[in-house]
């Protein structure tokens, strides 16, 4: 309960109203889109479900995958992003030759907010990635689109009633790679628990490091409260240090493994009023080289003559 006595000393309004927002808006991570009241949100901005995104970048055709909607207007996302899906993709390719492209869903709109058929995928953070897959026998097949992968690790292809495989070796090492891509934090893979699974036993077959498997538990993860992501992993990535003071905020957790973020100082009631009294004439009389400017010659300056 705040200090009715600490109130009445509070300076008036708007000084201390404007400096409660701001630092409001810095401190909850409330802010859903860049206003005037929040000039300096920009990138991701707001959470997952309620939010939008600033200086997007698109997913263009690449040669390692392909755009699941190629005339959609929803494959704009962070930066960093859609680095990591074009490095990522070619990396399989890379050490893996003779696959078929990585079929890529929905990332985001230009600018952010609401898309069909999708809850979150609204600050660019968000992408549905198919998977790869082969024939029973292991040959590679494109992906025919959104496929469910049941706990054999097959799947039937409604429209023929053939079989498909999920490819597990290339995807997991998809995964590794995003894990371990500079340019993205991973937050969230969300998949069925029968993929996951599958990914582990063979990460673990494969001899990979213990704490990479270990994170790469922690990220695939079934979600409870929406269908079970047996048709594809829904990628969501973390706010950077950026983008974390910008406006960007929520989604999951931020792993212990990640780069820490920047913190805020505590700010208790006497911090704020000292700032919100702060006089920025002051500020104006000392760093002027000109001695002749004082105090009361700025704040009755009056317009230069005219002529
Ligand atoms: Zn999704």
């Amino acid at each position: 309960m705040a200090d009715p006595q600490k109130l009445r000393e509070r300076p008036p309004f708007p000084a201390f109203f404007a400096l409660t927002v701001g630092l409001l808006a810095e401190t909850s991570g409330c802010v859903s889109a860049p206003s005037p009241l929040t000039p300096h949100a920009s990138g991701s901005v707001g959470v997952p479900h309620a939010g939008v995104q600033t200086d997007a970048v698109e997913l263009k055709k690449g040669r390692s995958f392909l755009r699941f909607r190629p005339h959609s207007r929803n494959y704009w996302g962070r930066p960093g992003l859609v680095r990591a899906l074009q490095e990522a993709t070619a990396a399989v390719d890379k050490s893996i030759p003779g696959g078929k492209p990585l079929l890529i869903g929905d990332l985001s709109a230009r600018y952010g907010g609401k898309i069909r058929g999708h809850h979150s995928h609204r600050t660019g953070r968000d992408v549905d990635l198919l998977w790869y897959v082969t024939t029973p026998s292991g040959v590679p097949q494109n992906n025919p689109g959104f496929i469910r992968i049941g706990s054999d690790g097959f799947a039937r292809v409604q429209e023929t009633g053939e079989f498909l495989r999920i490819d597990v070796e290339r995807q997991w090492l998809l995964v590794r790679e995003l894990m371990l891509s500079p340019h993205i934090r991973v937050q969230w893979m969300f998949c069925s628990r029968d993929v996951e699974a599958v990914l582990i036993e063979y990460a673990r077959a494969r001899g990979e490091p213990d704490q990479l498997v270990w994170h790469a538990e922690s990220v695939l993860l079934q979600p409870g409260d929406s269908l079970p992501h047996d048709d594809h992993i829904h990628l969501r990535i973390a706010c950077s240090q950026d983008e974390s003071v910008r406006g960007c905020a929520g989604g999951g957790p931020y792993w212990p493994w990640l780069p820490e973020l920047p913190r805020l100082g505590a700010l208790d009631d006497s911090l704020l009023t000292e700032i919100a009294t702060d006089d920025p004439l002051d500020t104006v009389m000392d760093e002027s080289p000109n001695p002749s400017v004082t105090r009361g010659a700025v704040s009755r300056a009056q317009p230069p003559a005219e002529g």
